[in-house]
């Protein structure tokens, strides 16, 4: 049966997941001279060892298959509900055929170590957080070994026995004779859920799976720049793995809040400009807002409606690379519904000299007196 490291592709080449490809090259070439066949002859561990090595480095020095393999940590098991992508996506069939040969295929009924399911939550944040980057506290459901039985499944004191069905294989095999020949189908045991033992008296906190549900409260960083739609991958933060496995991951999915001044479009925002006639007229210095404050641009003479000011650098910080997107400021020129009585008669004095008509309410209020 594998140990808990071995399906670990880091831990089988004794580097940190942060490892460079360097660094993961160097670790290879150091664990290859010591395991190599030539210098181990006779030794079946070491040439099993080799093996693993060799395999481990195959998906580690290809960054594409050392994504795949790290988005879902560890091989063997596909993601809770049934794979998003179909279980390991484009790589599914070249992990699948590799560790097949080494683990067992992920299907067979087994009592190995098996990986924790991963958790899925989705948080929401707003615009400024999602602008400077926080950390949320998030409660997420696990499973976790029951601490009265540690996991045993058994009360303390009670005797755990091997299961009579399948005597402590953990799966039975069903036998069919057919015109073809026997066909022998191997499942897990249902006397035990495929451990292998029986329990005498159930634990009375677990109910004898061994495990209880908790909440559990996980600290997350969560970087400047993300978007709605952003996953961000906490590794082990997942379900408890049985049988020793390792735990699942936990993946946040973001949800960036609208906000009432900004418009998102990736890493740029755009705003609203609301600008008075005369600004547009004459030309001002305005301020627009930014995500960390205001900005002061220039508005050049004649500015018509609709225009559109670029600030370089004010957007969004991007999540991945440097620097920030732009904010695009939208000029929109307002019409004052209200006007002071002065107003009203700057406004028609320069009608008049534009020479454009104009319902005039000074000669309304004549009519009206006319005729009142
Ligand atoms: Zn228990
Ligand atoms: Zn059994």
């Amino acid at each position: 049966m594998p140990s808990e490291d071995s399906r670990d592709l880091y831990a089988i080449l004794g580097v940190s997941r942060e490892a460079t490809q360097e660094e993961i090259k160097k670790a290879y070439r150091k664990l290859v001279r010591k395991y190599h066949p030539d210098a181990n002859p006779g030794d079946a561990e070491a040439a099993e060892r080799f093996k693993k090595i060799n395999l481990a480095y195959e998906i580690l020095q290809d960054p594409q298959k050392r994504a795949a393999y790290d988005q879902y940590g560890t091989l063997g098991d596909a993601p809770p509900g049934g794979a998003p992508f179909g279980g390991f996506g484009p790589f599914g069939d070249i992990f699948g055929d590799i560790f097949d040969s080494f683990f067992g295929g992920a299907g067979r009924p087994s009592r190995g170590p098996v990986r924790g399911e991963n958790i899925e939550v989705s948080l929401s944040i707003s615009l400024e957080d999602a602008f400077s980057g926080v950390t949320r506290e998030v409660s997420v459901p696990r499973q976790e070994t029951c601490g009265r039985c540690g996991g045993s499944g058994a009360e303390p004191g009670s005797e755990v026995r091997t299961c009579p069905s399948c005597r402590g294989s953990g799966q039975v095999e069903t036998q069919q004779r057919t015109p073809f020949g026997t066909f022998v189908s191997v499942s897990q045991c249902r006397d035990c859920n495929g451990s292998g033992k029986k329990i005498d008296s159930r634990c009375a906190n677990c109910g004898g799976s061994g495990r209880v549900r908790t909440r559990h409260t996980v600290e997350v960083r969560i970087p400047p720049g993300v978007d709605s739609g952003t996953r961000l991958r906490v590794a082990g933060e997942g379900m408890e793995g049985s049988q020793g496995g390792p735990p699942g991951d936990l993946f946040i999915s973001i949800k960036v809040e609208s906000h009432p001044l900004f418009e998102r479009d990736r890493d740029d925002l755009h705003a609203r400009l609301d600008l008075k006639y005369p600004q547009v007229v004459l030309g001002a210095s305005v301020e627009v807002p930014t995500p960390e404050g205001t900005d002061r641009i220039e508005i050049p003479p004649g500015t018509q409606g609709g225009k559109t000011f670029r600030v370089k650098g004010k957007g969004m910080p991007r999540l991945r690379g440097s620097g920030r997107g732009d904010l695009y400021a939208h000029v929109f020129i307002e019409v004052p519904r209200d006007l002071s009585e002065k107003e009203r008669t700057l406004v028609e004095a320069l009608a008049q000299e534009m020479n454009v008509p104009i319902q005039s309410t000074g000669l309304m209020d004549r009519i009206r007196q006319l005729f009142s």
